[in-house]
């Protein structure tokens, strides 16, 4: 079997010089695949991104041990621009739009600077808007007029328009009523089938996340303790149940 598209083995990080996020985490992403990871408040999933985009030093983490490899290249060794140069671009959680602007001036915003061609922009401008209509609806209005879904959506097309071979989302349903996190994941899987993206999307709602993954790894208390298949997840109730909480179950059934 080829090499995974993302490696992450065996990662210790640290916040501060001292503080132990993450202790032994490991997770592979297959290219062309959906990976959730799952886990709940704190468990370690935002430090986990943060370290394969390699944005931790921002909030004084550190990867101490282990290592990140994205298409065999260490990511410790890249910029954060660099990655999203190779292919790996990431949605943070929060959405972060800029307000003032409007949604197309937020899409561009996303342009990398080694993108020159106006007829190539146009053209990742038009996949974006046709993955998302409703965004070329907007795409004359302010963001901060928008939606929280709208905005959630708007982030993903930014993130997007560098045409990634794999995105990394944080909790992409994090304060939307349920039909809007639906059609979130809908739009995701559909990004996936067509385009072949590979995500790895942190969440907390484990009920949507293992309705659309292909695979699952689960983090406690700064630990993968578990990983498998996002179907045998699912119908494992007794898993369910003492990791994701029973309100997980129900929603789940
Ligand atoms: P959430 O869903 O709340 O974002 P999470 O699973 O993403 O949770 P992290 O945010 O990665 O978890 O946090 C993992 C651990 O690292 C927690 O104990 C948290 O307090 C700690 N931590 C996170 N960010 C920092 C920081 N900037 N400085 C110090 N400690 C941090």
């Amino acid at each position: 079997m080829s090499a995974p598209l993302l490696q992450i083995a065996s990662i210790e990080v640290r916040y501060q010089g001292a503080l132990l996020a993450l202790q032994d985490v490991s997770l592979d992403v297959r290219a062309g695949e959906i990976h959730a990871l799952l886990g709940a408040n704190g468990a370690g999933k935002s430090t986990t991104l943060k370290a394969v985009s390699n944005l931790l030093a921002a909030q004084r983490g550190q990867v101490r041990g282990g290592r990140i490899l994205f298409a065999g290249r260490e990511v410790a060794r890249s910029s954060p621009a660099d990655l999203v140069r190779q292919g790996l671009a990431q949605v943070l959680e929060g959405r972060h739009c800029f307000p003032s602007l409007s949604v197309e001036e937020n899409l561009l915003t996303g342009w990398p600077a080694h993108f020159t061609r106006r007829a190539v922009l146009r053209e990742a401008l038009e996949r974006i808007y046709a993955f998302f209509p409703l965004l070329h609806q907007r795409r004359r209005s302010l963001a901060g007029l928008c939606s929280g879904g709208e905005q959630q959506m708007l982030a993903i097309g930014r993130a997007l328009i560098s045409r990634p071979r794999l995105l990394v989302l944080d909790e992409p349903s994090m304060g939307l009523a349920p039909k809007v996190v639906a059609d979130i994941f809908a739009q995701l899987s559909r990004l996936n089938r067509e385009e072949g993206v590979a995500l790895l999307v942190a969440e907390q709602n484990s009920a949507v996340a293992l309705q659309y993954a292909h695979r699952a790894t689960v983090l406690e208390h700064g630990h993968s303790v578990l990983s498998g298949e996002a179907r045998a997840l699912r119908e494992r109730a007794d898993i369910q149940a003492f990791y994701f909480g029973e309100g997980n179950v129900a929603q789940a059934a």
